[in-house]
């Protein structure tokens, strides 16, 4: 690991209010610990920021001293991009002040906060934006590759739902980006991931959701796979705004609801979550226990804070991950084959592959309107998850990954993927997801970042 000269420390430390810190401290080893146990990159300086005035600080002394430059909001990221080799990490984890204006219906959050933290400031109020399916994601790298959630369909992903932001560019200056300021940027920030600067603080629309709402939780062994992802492909047709599905190819959690003799057997899993009435959700989910044979049910009312963490245990921190996903537009025949050959094939009761659904608000959001990397007319994301508790099962794993991919590849969208579900960054995959948007985030990154000083992304080739 290339080291710092103590000189840079000391200059940066004088400018600073956050804490600089070296390897051997334990703010050092706090900082660096990220959700992918695989990704052991290690930066020789970590600049922990409290105010925009830090970023600054931080950025100006790294690009004199030709660091390499990572950002670290959550620090969830499956490619592990907070983490620079021996550069500097900015880190924003102090970052975490959540404000709520319930008369405007706004609310706004640091840089560095999850979305756990977020919920519970908004929910207060019973308000919510649309957040990620696991509470300890950051809200920073989430919103800024898309964010799908429970609320998309009610609400459009996390980034549809941003009205502002303050941005660090590389060259230090510190901006606003909304529709009225800067609205390159504010276009390009809402889709294109941390290509365009450090975001100090992002401002969100509310909506009302909950405090409760209702769960029904269904689970399905792995025979009865075709009959659940045919049913779900004419199940969500005409789902109202107000309900979500999610999918999954999972081990049925060692939770008191699954019977002791089914604890962690493979099973499919299908997920339908009402935001409306308790009537409503109840008719909906009626079929299912009519016309499919769940093993396991969970119907029950919860609060939405618990819905935001019901997923929680099932991915820990410092385990071995990978994922890959694809879009497909529909549940064809050859989806579900693949899905349920290769779902068969997994070895890890750790992996598992989420199949989110799009609809309602997510396809009204016109094309152009952000620059989100998918199309609004995609059906599902699959994303395809591997993960091992020790090193040695892990290239197997990855592999199982890597070959359920290709057998979709025929049946998708195209070979591109949600941005914010790519442990590897193929330049032809990362170009194909954005598609026609590509060019034009390639003119703003140069506006905003001719230097590619922000490239442990997605990355956005400057035009
Ligand atoms: C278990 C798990 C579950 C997930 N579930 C969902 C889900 O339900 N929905 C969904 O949409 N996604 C989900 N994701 C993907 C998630 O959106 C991405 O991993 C995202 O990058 C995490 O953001 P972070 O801030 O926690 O990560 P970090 O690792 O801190 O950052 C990720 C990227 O964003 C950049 N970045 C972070 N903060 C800032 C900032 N303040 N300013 C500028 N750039 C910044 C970083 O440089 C890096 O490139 C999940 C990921 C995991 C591991």
């Amino acid at each position: 690991m290339a080291e710092i000269a103590v000189d840079t420390v000391s200059e940066l430390r004088k400018s600073f209010e956050g804490e600089v810190s070296l390897p051997g401290s334990s703010s050092y080893d706090e900082a660096v610990r990220i959700w992918n146990g695989a990704v052991t990159r290690r930066p020789a300086v970590v600049a922990s920021c409290t105010t925009a005035g830090d970023v600054v600080a931080a950025l100006e002394v790294a690009r004199r001293e030709g660091l390499e430059l990572s950002v670290r909001g959550g620090g969830h990221n499956y490619a592990g991009n907070a983490l620079c080799e021996g550069g500097m990490m900015i880190d924003l984890t102090p970052m975490k002040t959540v404000t709520v204006d319930v008369e405007a219906q706004r609310a706004t959050c640091g840089g560095g906060t999850t979305w756990g933290e977020f919920d519970a400031a908004t929910q207060a109020h019973g308000l919510a934006v649309p957040g990620g399916f696991i509470s300890h994601t950051g809200v920073a790298g989430l919103t800024l590759g898309g964010g799908i959630g429970w609320l998309s369909r009610l609400a459009g992903l996390s980034s549809d739902n941003l009205v502002g932001a303050t941005v660090v560019t590389a060259d230090g200056r510190v901006l606003k980006a909304s529709g009225d300021e800067n609205p390159d940027l504010f276009w390009a920030i809402r889709g294109g991931g941390g290509n365009f600067g450090v975001v100090t603080e992002f401002e969100f629309g509310l909506h009302q959701v909950g405090p409760l709402v209702h769960l029904g939780l269904f689970l399905f062994s792995p025979e009865h796979g075709r009959d659940l992802f045919r049913f779900a492909r004419e199940f969500v047709r005409d789902l109202p705004d107000e309900s979500q599905v999610f999918l999954a190819g999972l081990n049925a959690p060692p939770e008191p609801f699954v019977p002791e003799e089914l604890q962690l057997s493979p099973v499919f899993g299908l997920v339908v979550v009402g935001l409306g009435d308790a009537e409503t959700h109840q008719r909906l989910i009626a079929p299912i226990k009519d016309s499919l044979s769940p093993i396991v049910e969970l119907v029950t009312p919860i609060p939405y804070v618990d819905l935001q963490q019901m997923f929680d245990a099932s991915a820990p921190w410092g385990l071995h991950s990978y994922e890959k996903a694809i879009y497909v537009d529909d549940l064809t025949d050859g989806v579900i084959d693949a899905i349920v050959e290769h779902q068969a094939k997994k070895m890890s009761p750790l992996s598992f592959v989420p199949i989110f659904n799009f609809g309602g608000a997510f396809r009204r959001v016109d094309e152009e309107d952000t620059a989100f990397g998918g199309s609004r007319d995609t059906g599902y994301a699959i994303n395809i998850s591997a993960t091992t508790p020790s090193p040695e099962e892990f290239d197997a794993e990855r592999s199982w990954v890597r070959d359920y991919w290709s057998a979709l590849l025929p049946h998708a969208s195209g070979s591109g993927g949600y941005v914010n579900f790519m442990t590897e960054y193929d330049e032809d995959r990362v170009r194909n997801s954005y598609g026609a948007k590509y060019e034009r985030l390639q003119q703003i990154k140069a506006a905003f970042d001719p230097d590619n000083v922000f490239h442990l992304n997605p990355n956005i080739k400057p035009a």
